[in-house]
């Protein structure tokens, strides 16, 4: 396992982590800055964040800054209701590809969908068997353009309480399931993002962390669970100020040949988004070296 103690070359930050620091927009453009001052080496940005900067600006800011990116957040959403809504999600998925390619992203990470209308406040249906149906043709549909591009597409299963409205793959296992479907010869154009936030519960964590393997491992994802967790979505801790044993997922991970980075990924209206961006960058550095 590597020793993370030293320095913090394998920290990436996902630029939500720092999007809204004291009630305002943190600009990617001095996110980067910020990030590059404190020798972080990777990041992993926000479609939004990149399209209020610019697609091309950002690319060359990456460049010139020498930041390389862990992941690109996020394509999915394949769930809809008519032909125009899969219509819809066909061409945003395609955009957000060809977006991870001008990045130069490792991956485009992969949320993809809850029940149709849950995200907006009401659901259309209650059927969850035919959502998951949506999903794995919406997969198999972006593969091929995924594999033309050669940009691999990381499935991030959701905690199950995100089942409804966000993402209707809760566990690897279920992941898993979907990339030796549709990706049988392990080709590397399809695998998972194992984000602790959703994942650290799951009593079959270690064993579908091996079934994976090097070859569908795309992502790291670091946080903490909190207890109480006072919002399901924005009350996400800072590394080692929660329940999850980090070290052990990172070891589990790395005992199968990942040599990525570990990418923080703090959503805190709470806490972390009311504190100046630097400090939660200094905050992320300390916490990567002593508790992940
Ligand atoms: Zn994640």
């Amino acid at each position: 396992m590597r020793d993370f103690s030293q320095d913090h070359r394998w920290l990436s930050i996902n630029t939500a982590t720092v999007r809204k620091q004291r009630g305002q927009d943190w600009p990617l453009p001095q996110i980067l800055d910020a990030c590059a001052a404190r020798g972080i080496r990777a990041v992993s940005p926000w479609r939004d964040q990149v399209a209020a900067a610019g697609l091309e600006a950002t690319a060359r800011q990456l460049k010139a800054l020498g930041l390389a990116l862990s992941g690109y957040c996020r394509g999915g959403l394949f769930t809809h209701t008519d032909a125009a809504g899969r219509q819809a999600a066909r061409d945003d998925n395609r955009r957000a590809l060809d977006e991870a390619c001008a990045l130069g992203a490792p991956c485009l990470v992969l949320v993809v969908g809850g029940l149709p209308g849950a995200l907006a406040g009401k659901a259309v249906h209650r059927d969850l068997a035919g959502t998951r149906a949506q999903v794995r043709e919406g997969i198999a549909d972006l593969l091929e353009d995924a594999r033309e591009r050669r940009m691999p597409l990381a499935i991030e299963p959701l905690h199950p309480m995100y089942a409804a409205d966000r993402a209707c793959v809760n566990t690897l296992e279920q992941a898993l399931d979907l990339c030796d479907a549709l990706d049988p010869a392990r080709s590397g154009a399809l695998g998972v993002a194992v984000d602790a936030y959703h994942v650290w519960w799951d009593p079959k964590l270690q064993d579908q962390i091996q079934r994976a393997g090097r070859e569908r491992l795309l992502a790291l994802h670091v946080c903490d669970w909190l207890t109480p967790t006072t919002d399901l979505l924005n009350d996400r801790g800072m590394m080692g100020d929660g329940v999850i044993d980090l070290r052990q997922l990172r070891g589990w991970v790395e005992a199968q040949g990942y040599a990525g980075y570990s990418e923080a990924e703090i959503f805190s209206s709470g806490n972390w988004w009311r504190r100046d961006g630097g400090e939660v960058l200094d905050t992320c550095i300390e916490r990567h070296r002593t508790c992940v």
